[in-house]
Parts: structure tokens; C-alpha cells; sequence
């Protein structure tokens, strides 16, 4: 990796690209493939944390996340600053969105329909799964059409897992995940150890293991510590990026802009700059993570082959999202979450289930810019259409799991954070409903494009990044391209 000084950044990219996570990589992971010979300045908030510091310290980062926003709501925001972003706290879910979450109105009569259909990602789709690369079942065609054969074969599901799909009609399935089952290029394999913020054997793709490809790649020149405060425009066209190292303030110039510094971030700088667009800094949040014990008589748990097993989708999609949020149930193989049975000799007989709940994005929620270096969060927290859609879920268990020895189900908590930022960039067809486009370009800065999880308009109940990650692929190539 080519690191510079802030002095050495203002004019060491053509392309300037703001943060270093799922989508700015992605994104310029395909621009590079295309364009070899581009000059890409990466300008990075965070420091180098290296992996070996990140377990030496247990901890992502140097910088806590709350310290970098102020929170006006009822609930928390996790995410990483530093080198790869949340590509080091992540813990490698790797599902598509379903067909259904990209029309959301039109199917529904709910929330909005995206401008990019899930057929329109199946390449990108593919392509990603190949990048980090995804293991995952065999059988998922049913839900996600073109799904095919994963590059890596899936983990052991566990034996409740097994009964579970003994039912006729079941949805259930291997979940895929960026958590190797086979050692890969000096990364080991997957050994179930559960702790996947911080992986000790390199299984979970990060950026560091999975595009070192891009970091190193002799065009690309890195600037850390590097915190860029405002975009400056002249007639349309975006021509620096103010950042702030050092102490001091820094330009960086460049011919086309990537901000890719996150859902509370990106609309921050377009809010300082006075980059308008329907929606900017509106439409914020994050699906509902609950947990449900679930007490067996006589079955041992814990004996799948990595850190969650299965997603089961029987209430993924249906005319109930009418209504409520779209739920995945995920089987958990964690001793950690929350921790064993205490009963003398049956610790093992219990098994948590995570369930994920789709609520809708208000423009009510949002990230705000009052004036100090700052932006201010607020959010009404959890709406109804996430709370019925986990009542709904919640009761469907006991159908969902009448192949196994339940002796209760105990839904135990809303957890306050789950890290899956969205919405406040939102991707449209027009500027009045949105702020950039199918190709994540701003609609009025056509220098500009907004990666990452901030441009969903709508959230679907299963992991986010996969998706953004394809979004990036697809923006580079319609870029470069289709154009
Ligand atoms: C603990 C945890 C576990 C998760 N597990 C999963 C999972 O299993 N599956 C899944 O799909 N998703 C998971 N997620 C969510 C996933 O991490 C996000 O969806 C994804 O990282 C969003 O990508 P992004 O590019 O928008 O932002 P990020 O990956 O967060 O990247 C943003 C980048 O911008 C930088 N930055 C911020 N501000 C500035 C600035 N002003 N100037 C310069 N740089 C800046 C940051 O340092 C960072 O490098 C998890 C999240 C957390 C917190
Ligand atoms: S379960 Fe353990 S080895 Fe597997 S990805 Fe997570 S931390 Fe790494």
C-alpha cells in the first residue's frame, strides 16, 4: 500500500474517493479492472489498524464510533473508522436481497420500489460472491432466482438445523457467508470460534485479505487520518475535497468524487457543501434484531460448523408486508449470544435465534447538520410495521420448529444496535424523489456518485452489504461502460 502525506494529496488522484469500506472498494475494485492505469486517492478518516493490532487490542478501531456523532435517539449506531471500514467489524453474512425488496410499492403498497431490479444484480451479484469469496448451499434458487452453485462449499448446519428442515415446505436454509469453509490465498478456514469482528484465522473476508488487490494497486495512493469536511462545486462540478489532517484543513483535487464514508457520514459532507438533492440526511435507519431463546428437551445444540448456521425465510416475503415488516429467523451456533442453559447437565439444550425485521424508512429520521463539526442523530425509534412484523414472527415459531423438542420460546430482547445503517442518500429515477440515481450518480453533480448502504431506499430484512457491494460493481462498469 502507497501511503501519502496530506500535502502530497492535493493533486495525487484523478479519481478522489472519501472512506474505504464495502462501497468505495467495490466500487473501485471494477473502475481498476476497467481503467488500469487510473491515479485513485483514497482519502481514509481513520487510521491503519492493522489485523494483527485489531486482536492484539480486540477492537476495530482506535477511534470509537461514538465519539464522531452525537445521538439524539432511543437507540444506538455501530460501524468502523479506519482503514477498510466496517469490512473489519463485520461478520460476513452474505445473503442477496430478495426480488420482492426492490419493489417494495409495487408488490406491497408500502415504502418505495428501488430504479434497479434484482435481475438487474445478478451479475454483480455473482461477481461479488466471487471476490470475497461467499460459501453458501446448493438449494436457493427457490428464493433467490440464478443463485446457483456458491465458490465455496456451505458449512455444517447443525442437527437442529437438520430436523428443522425435515418439516415439508420448509424454508430453511445454509445461510452464505464471506466465512471461508475451504483455506484460500494464506486464509485459513472457518473453525467456528464465533468471535467474527475479529476473526483469528482470516476465514471472514475483510478488506485486507479479500482486496488487498485494490489497496495495492500501484495507482492507488492512501491519505489516513484524513477526514474530509465538505465537497467544493463550481458550476455543477464537483472540483476538491476539503479534509481535515493534522490539525489542519487540506485540499485534494480531482475529475470525478466517490463518497463512501457511510449512511451518517456521506449526507454530512453533501449537507456542508450545500449538495442538495430530495431526501438528503432523511429516510435514516436500521432493521429490528431480536432474539428468541428457545429451550429443547434432550437436544444437544452448538454442533454446526460456524458461527450461524441457517436462515429460515418463511417470513421473508407474502401479502403480510402489507402490513408488517418482512422477518428472517437466523439459528445462531454461538455459545456467546447469549451464553448456555444454566441447568445441571443441559447447558447445550437451548438455541437463540436472531430474528431480523424490516421497518419502513422515514424521512422523520435523520441525520443533521446544526452547525458544530458534529451531525446530530435522530431517530423515533422502532415503528409499528417492524413491531407487528416481530409479533408475526414470533408466534410463527412454534410451526416453524415443531420437528424439534421444544420445551419454550422466550422472545428476551430488542437489541439497541445491529450496524446496518441505511437510507439518507436514497437512489431514485428523478432528483425529486431522490439523490442519486441507478448508477449512484448525484442527479444534478454528474461527477459525483454516493456508494455504500446510504442510497437503499428501502431495507428488506436480511444483511445489506452483499448488495451495496454489487451496487459499486455495477456503478463503475454503467460508468465506464454502458455510458
Ligand atoms: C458489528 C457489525 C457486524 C456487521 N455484520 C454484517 C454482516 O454480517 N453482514 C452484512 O451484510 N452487514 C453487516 N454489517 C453491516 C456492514 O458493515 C455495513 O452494511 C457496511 O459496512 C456498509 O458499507 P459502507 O461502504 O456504506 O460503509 P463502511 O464500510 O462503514 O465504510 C465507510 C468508510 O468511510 C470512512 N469515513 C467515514 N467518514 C469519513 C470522512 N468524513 N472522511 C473520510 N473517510 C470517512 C470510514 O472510516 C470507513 O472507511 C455489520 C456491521 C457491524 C457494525
Ligand atoms: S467463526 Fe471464527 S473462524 Fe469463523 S469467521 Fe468467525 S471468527 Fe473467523
Amino acid at each position: 500500500m502507497q501511503f501519502i502525506t496530506a500535502e502530497d494529496a492535493a493533486g495525487a488522484g484523478d479519481v478522489v474517493v472519501v472512506g474505504s469500506g464495502f462501497g468505495s472498494l467495490f466500487f473501485l475494485k471494477r473502475y481498476l479492472e476497467l481503467k488500469p492505469r487510473s491515479r485513485i486517492l483514497i482519502l481514509e478518516r481513520g487510521r491503519h489498524n492493522t489485523s494483527e493490532w485489531q486482536q492484539k487490542n480486540l477492537k476495530n478501531s482506535d477511534l470509537p464510533e461514538t465519539s464522531t456523532f452525537v445521538n439524539e435517539s432511543p437507540k444506538d449506531w455501530a460501524f468502523t473508522i479506519g482503514l477498510g471500514g466496517s469490512t473489519n467489524c463485520w461478520w460476513g453474512q452474505s445473503p442477496r436481497l430478495h426480488p420482492s425488496d426492490f419493489e417494495l410499492r409495487t408488490r406491497h403498497g408500502v415504502g418505495v420500489d428501488w430504479p434497479v431490479t434484482y435481475d438487474d444484480l445478478i451479475p454483480y451479484y455473482k461477481q461479488v460472491e466471487r471476490i470475497m469469496p461467499v460459501s453458501g448451499p446448493d438449494d436457493l434458487d427457490s428464493e433467490f432466482p440464478g443463485t446457483g452453485q456458491y465458490p465455496q462449499r456451505p458449512h455444517r448446519m447443525s442437527s437442529a438445523d437438520e430436523r428443522i428442515r425435515s418439516t415439508p415446505g420448509h424454508k430453511h436454509f445454509v445461510v452464505p457467508n464471506a466465512r471461508l469453509t475451504s483455506p484460500l490465498n494464506g486464509r485459513g478456514k472457518c473453525c467456528a470460534s464465533s468471535t467474527c469482528n475479529i476473526c483469528p484465522t482470516g476465514a471472514k473476508f475483510t478488506a485486507f485479505n479479500g482486496l488487498a488487490d485494490v489497496l495495492s494497486h500501484p495507482g492507488v495512493r492512501i491519505c489516513t487520518e484524513s477526514e474530509v469536511r465538505a465537497l467544493d462545486v463550481e458550476a455543477g462540478t464537483v472540483r476538491k475535497a476539503l479534509f481535515a489532517h493534522g490539525g489542519r484543513e487540506h485540499l485534494a483535487s480531482g475529475d470525478l468524487f466517490v463518497l463512501g464514508a457511510n449512511a451518517i457520514f456521506n449526507p454530512l459532507i453533501l449537507m456542508k457543501s450545500g449538495i442538495g438533492g430530495h431526501g438528503v440526511g432523511r429516510y435514516f435507519g436500521e432493521k429490528m434484531f431480536a432474539r428468541v431463546e428457545v429451550l429443547l428437551d434432550g437436544h444437544q445444540h452448538f454442533d454446526g460448523g460456524t458461527a450461524t448456521t441457517c436462515f429460515n425465510l418463511s417470513r421473508l416475503d407474502g401479502p403480510h408486508r402489507g402490513q408488517m415488516g418482512s422477518a428472517v429467523y437466523y439459528i445462531e451456533n454461538n455459545p456467546m449470544i447469549p451464553g448456555l442453559r444454566v441447568a445441571k447437565g443441559r447447558w447445550r439444550e437451548v438455541m437463540q435465534v436472531s430474528v431480523y425485521v424490516e421497518d419502513l424508512l422515514l424521512e422523520s429520521n435523520g441525520i443533521f447538520d446544526e452547525g458544530g463539526e458534529l451531525p446530530v442523530l435522530r431517530h423515533a425509534g422502532f415503528g409499528s410495521y417492524a413491531r407487528r412484523g416481530l409479533q408475526a414472527a414470533v408466534d410463527a415459531m412454534p410451526a416453524m420448529l415443531k420437528n424439534l423438542p421444544v420445551e419454550s420460546i422466550t422472545l428476551k430482547e430488542i437489541f439497541p444496535v445491529l450496524g446496518h445503517l441505511q437510507g439518507t442518500t436514497r437512489m431514485g429515477l428523478t432528483k425529486e424523489d431522490s439523490v442519486v440515481d441507478a448508477g449512484l450518480m448525484h442527479h444534478d453533480h454528474r461527477n459525483l456518485l454516493i456508494v455504500g448502504t446510504s442510497v437503499f431506499p428501502t431495507m428488506g430484512s436480511v444483511n445489506p452489504t452483499l448488495t451495496a457491494s454489487a451496487l459499486s460493481l455495477r456503478a463503475a462498469e454503467r460508468m465506464l461502460v454502458r455510458r
